[in-house]
């Protein structure tokens, strides 16, 4: 379902059908009532009667039922930020979105640059996350990508200037949705707020730019158990000393075990303490 301009655009079995909302899904204290990604009924004149539920929703842009977040960066200009990778990384599984990493722009670097970012970025495949190095410069990559992204829902964020529109671009087959059309034909000249909108994909499936992604901070964790379960590599079959060991400074902790004998990535781990200390400095003592 896309949204432009208070006209609800479904897309039902590949048509795209005007609908208008009806009743309670109307009331416009309820921002959130009907919104983009969102999987709905609708009745023969158009009135849209039911919303799903939806598996996940984002704020920025306020999109629902995502299949997967794609992290973009570019191998350089500007470089990877590794940290900022992972703090998106923990966003998406915080949201309950599968995140996929893509590296643009490999036609600026050699191979032996390329298989320095590989080896950092060797912790993501235990992790289940898919990374994809393209370039839409020479067109490298991006078949793969496309197949990989075929039939699902995807977002796409990332720093600016890393090639976000240029693959956007390349997906999606309409360029814009018709907004300014639209707001002719209705006879609505003045206001053109552009609400963020599936873009339909080559073979099934859809795209959406997340702009404002270089504002994102740490997700709301409530605490560290919470913090742990954002952390998939942590989950094993080993047990710690202490059942509510926070694997940071206890003797006996399984993950800074395997840490050593480097069956959890360094980096992963550092990162971990580093968000739990500032967590706890941040917000968590305050409700203590
Ligand atoms: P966005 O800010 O993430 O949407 O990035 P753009 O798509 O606007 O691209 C930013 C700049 O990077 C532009 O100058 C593009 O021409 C350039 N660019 C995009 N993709 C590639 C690529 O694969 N290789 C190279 N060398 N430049 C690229
Ligand atoms: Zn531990």
């Amino acid at each position: 379902m896309n949204k432009v301009q208070g006209f609800y655009y479904v897309d039902s079995e590949g048509e795209k059908k005007e609908c208008r909302l009806r009743g309670v899904l109307k009331r416009s204290d309820k921002k959130e009532n009907c919104i983009v990604g969102d999987l709905v009924e609708f009745d023969e004149e158009g009135a849209i009667t039911k919303v799903f539920e939806r598996k996940n929703l984002m704020t920025r842009p306020l999109v629902s039922n995502i299949d997967y977040l794609v992290i973009q960066f570019a191998a350089k200009d500007p470089a990877i930020d590794y940290e900022r990778l992972n703090i998106l990384i923990l966003n998406s599984f915080y949201s309950k979105i599968k995140p996929v990493i893509v590296v643009n722009k490999t036609d600026l670097i050699t191979e032996g640059e390329k298989e320095l970012i590989e080896e950092r970025l060797a912790y993501l495949k235990p992790l289940g996350i898919e990374h994809f190095f393209i370039s839409t410069k020479n067109n490298e990559g991006i078949e793969e990508l496309k197949e990989y992204l075929k039939g699902h829902i995807t977002a796409f964020g990332g720093p600016s200037g890393v090639g976000k529109s240029s693959i956007l671009n390349l997906l999606q087959t309409e360029k814009e949705l018709v907004t300014g059309e639209t707001s002719k034909r209705l006879k609505r000249g003045k206001h053109t707020t552009k609400d963020s909108n599936l873009l339909p994909m080559v073979g099934g499936g859809f795209v959406i730019d997340t702009p404002g992604f270089s504002s994102i901070e740490l997700p709301d964790i409530k605490d560290v158990q919470e913090l742990i379960t954002l952390f998939p590599e942590f989950h094993t079959e080993e047990h710690c000393k202490f059942s509510n060991c926070h694997h940071i400074n206890e003797p006996g902790c399984a993950i800074k075990k395997m840490v050593e004998e480097g069956k959890i990535s360094e980096s992963r781990y550092e990162f971990y303490k580093k968000v739990y200390e500032k967590l706890k400095k941040e917000r968590w003592n305050r409700y203590d």
